[in-house]
């Protein structure tokens, strides 16, 4: 679904992705892991086009992307993106910021992005919020609204960036447990998250990213129990 070859991204003098060979096979579910200022933020950005790499090659879907030539809004339709801000418009009910991007970069009919709307707000577990503003809402709910938001442009793959880093503990279950349910229902997801719970469970693969390279990728099984390289020994043993 993502066929990444040879990434290279710097900001300026800085490399920050040095290489990066990454094949997401449909419904597979990666979870990326790696000390912070490793380069997962960076990689998943590179991954939607919201930053242009300096040479490699993504595909999605088969489609080699050429920055450009295409049309990125298209692109960006087909990867749907959550962020650790969640990034929802204040000013905008639940609703509407569900049914904001098809109506404006789809041309979905209102009608129709309504339904779908209330529909995916029901998988996440929002129906009765509907029609309230995000500052009346929970971390987790703002969350889940956000993955709601995500998946009315129905896309082809998901990624998450850190999704319950900015959430009080308590609330992590229930954006974990919508997660989860995609997953299960078949979605491809690229996971950026410190929740090893999470990625024992869920993920069909885990990779380590340490200072722009992947320096191991498994099952999570052998990730957790028989790592090979040192650093990702060291870095199991510190978020044990
Ligand atoms: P991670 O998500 O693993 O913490 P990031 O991808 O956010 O890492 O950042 C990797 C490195 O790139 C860091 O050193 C960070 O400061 C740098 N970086 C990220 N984005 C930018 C940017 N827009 N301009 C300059 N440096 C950046
Ligand atoms: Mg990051």
């Amino acid at each position: 679904m993502i066929i990444g070859e040879d990434i290279h991204k710097s900001f300026g003098d800085l490399e920050v992705l040095k290489g990066i060979d990454l094949h997401v096979q449909p419904q597979e579910v990666v979870v990326l892991v790696g000390v912070s200022g490793s380069g997962k933020s960076t990689l998943l950005r590179c991954f939607n086009f919201l930053e242009m790499i300096n040479s490699g090659k993504i595909t999605i879907d088969g489609k080699s992307v050429n920055p450009k030539k295409d049309n990125l809004s298209e692109i960006r339709a087909e990867v749907g993106m959550v962020f650790q801000h969640f990034n929802l418009f204040p000013h905008k009910t639940v609703l509407e910021n569900v049914m904001e991007a098809p109506i404006i970069v789809k041309k979905e009919k209102k009608e129709v992005a309504e339904k779908k709307g209330r529909e995916l707000l029901d998988k996440v577990g929002l129906a009765d919020k509907a029609d309230v503003y995000p500052s009346k809402l929970s971390g987790g709910q703002k969350q889940r609204v956000a993955i709601a938001r995500a998946l009315a442009m129905e896309p082809k793959v998901l990624l998450f960036d850190e999704p319950t880093s900015a959430l009080d503990p308590e609330l992590v279950g229930e954006v974990l447990q919508v997660m989860k349910q995609l997953a299960q229902e078949g979605m491809t997801m690229v996971v950026v998250t410190h929740e090893m719970t999470f990625a024992r469970e869920v993920a069909d693969r885990v990779i380590m990213l340490d200072k722009g390279t992947i320096i191991e990728s498994s099952d999570p099984v052998t990730f957790f129990e028989n790592p090979k390289n040192e650093r990702t020994k060291q870095f199991i043993q510190m978020v044990k």
